[in-house]
């Protein structure tokens, strides 16, 4: 975790405690980056791939009142997007119900930060355990915003 952390005297158990309660949601905890996913995530790497987070975070939920919301992030096709589901930060209602950012208004640059690092605590958790099975997402399509990857 970095210096520039911003929003928490103690963003390292700010966000582990964050990352329990959300694991003792059944919803939450289905969530699981499969072996797609994790490849992704590994040949990427960590950086890029919270570029695109942070570029899907600004375009699809900082907005006071993003098109489509609760409908705007995709269930798979990206580690951001199951990390989004995962943690409650897919849209502005679970924004608000989980993370108290209310809805309404723009998100604040530290608002955007927070989500991404809780994003990738949750990303850095995933990338160490086995992938989990995956076999439904083979027909589905896979989307990565910079295909040279
Ligand atoms: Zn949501």
């Amino acid at each position: 975790m970095g210096s520039d952390w911003t929003g928490s005297e103690s963003p390292g158990d700010d966000w582990d405690r964050r990352l329990e309660a959300l694991g003792r949601s059944s919803f939450r905890r289905r969530f699981r980056l499969d072996a797609r996913h994790q490849a992704y995530l590994q040949r990427a790497g960590l950086a890029k791939v919270l570029e695109h987070g942070r570029r899907f975070i600004r375009q699809r939920l900082a907005p006071a009142s993003p098109p489509d919301d609760g409908r705007q992030t995709p269930w798979r096709g990206h580690p951001i997007f199951v990390a989004q589901h995962a943690t409650a930060t897919c849209c502005r209602k679970c924004l608000s119900e989980w993370h108290q950012m209310a809805a309404g208004s723009a998100l604040t640059d530290a608002q955007v930060d927070g989500v991404l690092r809780l994003i990738e605590a949750w990303l850095r958790r995933q990338a160490a355990e086995p992938a989990a099975a995956g076999t439904r997402q083979k027909t589905l399509p896979f989307f990565f915003p910079d295909a040279e990857i």
